[in-house]
């Protein structure tokens, strides 16, 4: 108890460090009686246990097999689904205190930004700094930033390159700044205009220049044509699923080089309704291809980056859309987790719960594995090792 008093008074003051506990105190915590499910796809555990030591996971699996440290606080979860904190891999407005504090209270720990919404100039990686103050604040979803959508002069996105070796010396410059990601505008066709387009070879000038950097590349797309040239420029993640019918080849090429998907049906359906289009149709029979064809999805939204509606919180219209797209809810949870949290650079940090990872864990009231409704009753938020939310 004196613990959880401890966590109550850091946060009234909003200081806490994202490195973990004020003045390196190691706190335990130990969440009991829960069904785990872990985000690797692993079948449930029943009557599953995690410690949490300091900020990471030290121990997960069944009450039978984990010993409980006697130090620990002790938080029995009744019979809840024990997760991996959910990631919304496609967002913008993420640099928004009260927006960061809407998905982390829904289970939502970690997002990815992918484009900010005004024209970039050198002076703008100051938002960088502003997303390491959000990320200090462990009520805050963590904010995973791109900064621009770098595009060619005129083009669809906030961020012009003129030549490969413009390219590099932007990327360079965003990724001095504090990018966590670089994003890439690959469209020619949308929004009722056609738009110029990047070259295949600043494209791959973009990939490799981050690359070299260890930085991740994400593609905007919206058709089969730029995911082709996604693929021919080595991108690693393409965002929004195409909206024409993708064939089976170009199906085969993306798992054959895990290359991720972050399909963003909620935009979709966003605009065919406004529109009359059959554009969410489409992706979702692109989406269940994809899946059968063993590919590997990333749940994103969108969030923000159109004038429709979008869930802030966790993501249960994505959610809906992409299990009526047929997709299980083990592989709707891996997409949130797991496989969100690689698109995200953040493979080896968080996204399951496995000894070593990052403490973000969820708590929802049911079996979502029953009834993928259950994720929107979330009881407890765990980020970073700090529980930030409680209401069992
Ligand atoms: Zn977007």
């Amino acid at each position: 108890m004196r613990r959880a008093m401890c966590v109550i008074a850091v946060l009234t003051v909003g200081l806490l460090p994202a490195t973990g506990w004020a003045n390196g105190e190691a706190g335990v915590l130990a969440l009991v009686h829960g069904l785990l499910i872990d985000g690797t796809g692993a079948e449930p555990v029943e009557d599953g246990v995690v410690i949490i030591r300091d900020r990471r996971i030290v121990a997960v699996g069944s009450a039978s097999e984990i010993e409980i440290p006697e130090d620990a606080e002790v938080l029995d979860v009744g019979g809840g689904a024990i997760l991996p904190g959910f990631i919304n891999a496609h967002v913008h407005d993420g640099y928004s205190e009260s927006n960061l504090r809407a998905w982390a209270r829904g289970g939502v720990t970690t997002v990815r930004d992918l484009g900010t919404q005004f024209r970039w100039t050198s002076s703008s990686v100051s938002v960088f700094a502003d997303r390491d103050r959000l990320n200090a604040d462990v009520r805050n979803a963590r904010l995973v930033a791109a900064g621009p959508l770098v595009t060619t002069v005129g083009g669809y996105g906030g961020y012009a390159v003129t030549s490969p070796e413009d390219a590099r010396d932007k990327v360079n410059g965003l990724i001095d700044g504090g990018a966590n990601i670089i994003k890439v505008a690959i469209e020619d066709n949308l929004q009722g205009r056609r738009w110029p387009m990047l070259t295949l070879g600043e494209i791959r000038a973009i990939v490799e220049t981050a690359h070299t950097r260890d930085i991740r590349v994400a593609a905007h797309v919206s058709r089969s044509v730029h995911v082709e040239m996604a693929l021919d420029a080595s991108v690693d993640d393409v965002n929004h699923m195409a909206v024409d019918s993708v064939s089976g080849g170009l199906i085969a090429r993306m798992v054959d080089r895990g290359m991720a998907w972050v399909p963003t049906l909620e935009l979709w359906e966003g605009v065919s309704r406004r529109y009359g289009l059959s554009w969410d149709r489409i992706a979702a029979g692109n989406l269940l291809r994809f899946v059968e064809a063993g590919g590997i999805v990333a749940l994103g939204t969108d969030y923000a980056g159109y004038t429709t509606p979008f869930d802030l919180g966790m993501p249960i219209t994505e959610i809906r859309l992409m299990s009526d797209a047929g997709m299980t809810p083990m592989q709707l949870i891996e997409a949130a987790t797991r496989n969100a949290a690689i698109v995200c650079g953040l493979g080896d940090d968080v996204g399951t719960l496995e000894p070593g990872k990052i403490a973000d864990v969820i708590v929802v009231d049911g079996n979502p594995l029953d009834d993928l409704q259950a994720l929107g009753s979330v009881l407890v938020v765990v980020r970073d090792g700090v529980v930030i939310r409680d209401d069992r």
